[in-house]
């Protein structure tokens, strides 16, 4: 069945609000909400997905900072991106993210909880959709995450013909 991709990210950009606003940051929602981006998806694999991208973009960005959420069309495939201006990751580090377990900083991690699973298991259900998460990072200035899933097929009128 399709779901359409903007209302679910707007049910999971609504249930993290509460905790962006506790640290006075702003969540800038770009994409059209009066849009449908049809995908064929298990809705709760990706919601998590968007909850943990979320999560992550407000646990490390400071108090009052900002995170960019867009969502949009590229030719067969949704494109959602969560670009933050918190921490970000240095370049060394960068590689290694998605791998299970895996953290900056393990300190300063564990400090802020959490196992350091997020990013793998997130990796791991946009790749059973056929799509790709990329994330691109740049240390004390932010870290923006892209995920491209693919459109569903066209149905309807063109078909009837
Ligand atoms: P969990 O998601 O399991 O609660 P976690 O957030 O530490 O724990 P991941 O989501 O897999 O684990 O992220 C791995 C590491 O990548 C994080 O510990 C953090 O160091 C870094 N990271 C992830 N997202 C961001 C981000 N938006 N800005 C800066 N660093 C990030
Ligand atoms: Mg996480």
């Amino acid at each position: 069945k399709d779901s359409n991709l903007i209302s679910l990210l707007k049910s999971a950009v609504t249930k993290v609000e509460l905790t962006a606003k506790n640290k006075n940051q702003h969540l800038n929602c770009i994409f059209d909400d009066s849009q449908r981006i049809m995908v064929v998806i298990d809705k709760d694999g990706i919601e998590q997905v968007l909850l943990n991208i979320l999560s992550n973009a407000i646990k490390y960005t400071q108090e009052g900072g900002r995170i960019d959420i867009d969502a949009f069309r590229v030719g067969k495939y949704a494109r959602i991106i969560i670009a933050d201006n918190g921490i970000g990751i240095p370049e060394k580090e960068l590689s290694r993210v998605f791998e299970r377990f895996f953290r900056v900083d393990r300190a300063r991690s564990r400090a802020m909880g959490g196992t350091g699973l997020g990013l793998s298991i997130s990796k791991q259900i946009v790749e059973d959709h056929n799509g790709n998460i990329e994330l691109e990072s740049k240390e004390g200035k932010g870290t923006k995450v892209t995920i491209s899933l693919p459109l569903a097929p066209i149905r309807g009128r063109q078909n009837i013909e």
